[in-house]
């Protein structure tokens, strides 16, 4: 398949286009690298042992994106591109709505113009808001608790009325957990520009000596160990699972929401145990306040991307944390330091 891929330079980008190449698909990559950096696309490149082209347009550029649509011709498109810190987003909501939703507007409408109609969407699990029940199944009530969310679940109503205007048009809105971990060979992972707000990314800036040290949101939570609780999932699954969504394109002729998780809750005091021992190095911390905000418990029935993508995480936590390490210890100052 031929798949227009935005965002494709940043975290989550990089390691689905490695995917997307190695099962033989052609990608034309667009992204105005506001968080990332091209050298990410060369390492995919070297990785992938094929070449691809890649773009510098701003996805709100409706009149470039129409260009490079109607030469390129893709037959899918897979959504990455957008802003994606929570905190941000409450201190810059019209920069969220603008980059998120009038971006994706201006995607579809460049679609329109090229009769595409394949469109693979990374939303988040924040859509849920405080869990009703859970685990969360797509049928639990959506509520968005901040900008950011608020522009992802825009962008799902959008897509859903995109999708009934069109016969033929499909849309799938992958509701992602909390994506971790890096490709196996240490060449690509996460880059976060600044002081890192997950708790991954802490962890291992931590570990190289980046930051001081960790410091634990909330250690009094009604949990194991106290410490909150979310459903991690390895970036290299996640990225099979938009080639999976690819294909299931081909059977789905409207739009529909799909977790993408393990299943499983891992609290934070046990992913940074996990993470001690598979890098052995010691991560210092701290138990300071609870962040506002956070959800104590959050984690997925993923049992519809089981049964319509047939698709399941493989990786387990130490997967996880392995190869974190290994890309934050090749890559102490991550793309930058190149
Ligand atoms: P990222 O910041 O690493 O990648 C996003 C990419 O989009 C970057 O390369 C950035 O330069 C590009 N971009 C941003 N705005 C753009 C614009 N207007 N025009 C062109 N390019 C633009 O983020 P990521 O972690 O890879 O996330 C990818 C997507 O997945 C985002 O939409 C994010 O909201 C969503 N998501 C991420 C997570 C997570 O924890 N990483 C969780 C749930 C959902
Ligand atoms: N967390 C933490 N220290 C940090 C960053 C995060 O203790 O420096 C905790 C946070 O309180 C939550 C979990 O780690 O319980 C995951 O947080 P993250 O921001 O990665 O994901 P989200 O809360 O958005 O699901």
């Amino acid at each position: 398949m031929k798949v227009l891929v935005t965002g494709g330079a940043g975290y989550i980008g990089t390691h689905t286009l490695l995917e997307l190449l190695g099962c033989g698909h052609d990608v034309l990559v667009v992204d105005n690298y506001s968080n990332s950096s091209p050298i990410a696309l060369q390492r995919v490149r070297k990785l992938a042992g094929r070449d691809f082209e890649s773009l510098q347009i701003d996805i709100r550029d409706t009149e470039q994106l129409t260009e490079a649509m109607l030469e390129f011709q893709p037959q899918a498109v897979i959504h990455f591109a957008g802003l994606k810190a929570v905190g941000e987003s409450v201190e810059q909501p019209l920069r969220y709505y603008s980059n998120n939703v009038d971006g994706s507007i201006s995607l579809l409408l460049a679609m329109d113009k090229a009769a595409g109609h394949n469109f693979i969407f990374s939303s988040s699990a924040t859509v849920y808001g405080a869990p009703q029940y859970l685990p969360y199944d797509e049928k639990h009530p959506v509520k968005a608790v901040n900008p950011y969310g608020s522009s992802k679940l825009m962008v799902e109503e959008i897509l859903g009325d995109w999708c009934k205007s069109a016969p033929g048009t499909a849309a799938i809105s992958l509701r992602y957990f909390n994506p971790v971990g890096a490709h196996t060979s240490g060449e690509i992972g996460e880059d976060p520009q600044g002081i890192p707000n997950n708790l991954m990314p802490c962890i291992a800036q931590t570990a190289v000596g980046r930051l001081p040290q960790l410091k634990v949101f909330g250690s009094d939570y009604d949990k194991r160990d106290g410490t909150g609780e979310r459903d991690y999932i390895h970036v290299m699954d996640l990225a099979r699972a938009h080639v999976a969504a690819l294909d299931y394109l081909e059977q789905c002729n409207s739009f529909d929401a799909i977790n993408i998780g393990t299943g499983k809750g891992l609290t934070v005091l046990e992913l940074v145990k996990t993470f001690e021992q598979s890098s052995q190095q010691v991560i210092p911390l701290e138990l300071v306040e609870r962040r506002a905000g956070d959800l104590v418990s959050v984690y997925a029935d993923a049992s519809k991307a089981s049964r319509l993508l047939n698709w399941s995480a493989e990786l387990d936590v130490d997967a996880m944390c392995r190869d974190t390490w290994r890309w934050q210890s090749q890559n102490p100052q991550g793309y930058s330091g190149e």
